[in-house]
């Protein structure tokens, strides 16, 4: 009966929250025991049944199981304890339910394109059951996070993601795609398990890559219109710079890699100089790591400098990153890759952090290495000689690949460092005084970014909009915070500030002549409220 359908569809469902008069209508008396409860009721329940789970792989699996049995009590939970389940639907969690992918999940998410479809992507893209998507989140697996290649597994991270764009953004869910793109993996692991739910071959490499890839975005154009926002996600840095390059001409794309990581880095920046002093200009930069997120940070630092009217050649001289090779420089341009040339400056080799730190004397130092443990006593001691207050980011992920922890940072800066990091790290005492470290977590920008770009039906990206992005979460931070040293504003309030950031992105690309809504709303901040995703339950005639 129809009853028992409305149970199993989770975009309807509602539990025992349906009301006498939703039972007569739809079907369901005696399908469900005579409670009738609250969502509020409901949500308590769930979050208490969470909590007795000890281990976040077991909550993990209760939240997806919530999202395919009832979608709008998922969000209700995700939204009203945004900072408890956060680490749980996304990093770190999400990374080790992708490494055990194929053991713990009984219905598909999202939509699989391998290189078997080859050909016929249009047609497994219409074997999707909505129609009308707005936003896309892809992956090829090849750099989980800071977990390296987990193939076809990555599925969970563009379902995690998109969770986040209906949860903290407000994007709906029936316009959110996850997809994976399967072509191979070359983990010997996966290979090699029997239970692996991917193509068991090494991955497709050059044209055979490129010619899948170039299918999948003309598919998507064709099928979602040119409006359609795709969001590339964990690429490894190969792939990701060139399909970013190929593709932002012709079609709406974003790597949060690269720009969502540099925007929010941008904007803890922002916020650092009301405690540092002086303005970015009279900053000197050093980036352990010059991969994705260091040159993706690098480049957008330039451009907001070279926006006070300095050449952006003059600007990026102030920015220097050191690699796996030691200081990027022009004595090895030969042998750099083309998204390091920027940076490769006129000065001579230097091989280890702590003699470029010594050498560079810069007032700010950001780790993206991947490799944790390299901001070491010596280097951050060399910091603070240099600096009244170093401002130091340890932005690898997870935190046993942080490059030093909050406590190291605060203890050695004998508690003069503005301390960030990419994973959380509670708050330190150090003699008496109590040090909040800040989160340069991406979900502070791309849920609300992507909101932008949706709800004034932007076309093409532009990197100016990356940076009203940053300026827009910057000041969201309060004086208050600002006195505590905080520099990211908490995530409690993450709808508001996502609606902030929308309107920041929107007012911007109006300007830029790359929105296609017309007319313009007037006030854009309410504009944005206003198309937010409510997962309060409607109610059923
Ligand atoms: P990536 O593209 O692979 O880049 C890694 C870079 O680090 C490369 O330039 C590599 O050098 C360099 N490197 C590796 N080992 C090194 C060593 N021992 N010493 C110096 N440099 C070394 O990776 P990514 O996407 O940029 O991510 C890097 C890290 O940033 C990850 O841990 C990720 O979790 C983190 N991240 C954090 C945030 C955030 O906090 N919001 C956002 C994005 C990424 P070569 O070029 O010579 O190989
Ligand atoms: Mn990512």
């Amino acid at each position: 009966s129809s009853g028992h359908i409305l149970l199993r569809d989770p975009r309807h469902n509602k539990g025992l929250a349906f009301t006498e008069r939703e039972r007569d209508a739809h079907y369901l008396n005696g399908l469900l025991p005579p409670t009738i409860s609250s969502q509020e009721l409901q949500e308590k329940k769930v979050m208490h049944n969470l909590r007795q789970y000890e281990v976040p792989l077991q909550r993990y699996i209760a939240m997806i199981d919530l999202q395919e049995r009832n979608e709008r009590l998922f969000y209700k939970l995700l939204i009203d304890h945004v900072e408890e389940l956060l680490p749980i639907v996304y990093t770190p969690t999400v990374g080790e339910a992708c490494q055990k992918f194929g053991s713990i999940f009984r219905r598909p998410q999202g939509l699989y394109i391998s290189l078997k479809d080859k050909g016929h992507v249009l047609e497994v893209l219409r074997n999707w059951p909505e129609r009308n998507i707005e936003v896309i989140v892809v992956t090829d697996g090849e750099r989980i996070l800071g977990l390296g290649d987990l193939g076809c597994q990555g599925m969970g991270i563009p379902v995690g993601k998109l969770s986040l764009y209906t949860a903290l953004g407000g994007v709906r869910p029936s316009v959110c795609l996850p997809i994976t793109i399967d072509v191979g993996t070359n983990n010997e692991k996966l290979l090699n398990d029997e239970f692996y739910i991917g193509l068991k071959q090494n991955r497709a490499r050059g044209e055979e890559y490129d010619e899948l890839l170039d299918e999948f975005m003309k598919a998507v154009k064709l099928n979602y219109g040119e409006k359609i926002l795709i969001q590339f996600e964990d690429f490894a840095n190969h792939n990701a710079f060139s399909l970013l390059n190929r593709y932002r001409t012709t079609h709406l794309v974003f790597n949060d890699d690269i720009q969502g990581t540099a925007s929010v880095v941008l904007s803890g920046l922002l916020s650092a100089l009301k405690l540092i002093g002086g303005t970015l200009f009279d900053h000197t930069f050093l980036f352990l790591g010059a991969g994705e997120a260091g040159t993706g940070i690098a480049e957008l630092i330039a451009l907001q400098i070279s926006k006070t009217g300095a050449s952006i050649e003059e600007v990026r001289k102030k920015i220097w990153l050191v690699d796996s090779k030691g200081l990027v420089v022009s004595s090895r341009k030969e042998s750099l890759q083309h998204f390091k040339l920027p940076w490769a400056h006129e000065h001579e080799e230097i091989s280890n952090l702590l003699d470029a730190v010594k050498e560079i004397k810069p007032s700010v130092l950001i780790g993206t290495s991947g490799v944790g443990r390299q901001f070491t006593q010596e280097v951050i001691e060399a910091m603070s000689s240099i600096n009244e207050k170093p401002l130091i980011m340890a932005l690898s992920n997870p935190t046993s690949q942080a490059e030093c922890t909050a406590e190291e940072a605060y203890t050695w800066s004998k508690g003069r460092a503005i301390f960030a990091s990419g994973s959380p790290f509670g708050p330190v005492t150090y003699e008496d005084k109590v040090f909040v470290p800040g989160q340069a977590n991406n979900a502070y920008i791309f849920p609300g970014f992507g909101l932008g770009l949706i709800m004034c039906g932007a076309t093409r990206l532009h990197d100016d909009l990356l940076l009203v992005a940053s300026e827009g979460l910057a000041s969201q931070v309060t004086e208050e915070e600002y006195a505590k040293g905080i520099i990211f504003p908490p995530f409690s309030c993450i709808r508001k500030i996502s609606a902030h950031i929308a309107a920041s992105v929107a007012d911007k690309a109006y300007e830029l002549g790359l929105a296609s809504l017309q007319p313009r709303p007037n006030d854009l901040v309410k504009f944005a409220e206003s198309c937010m995703y409510s997962p309060v339950y409607p109610i059923y005639r």
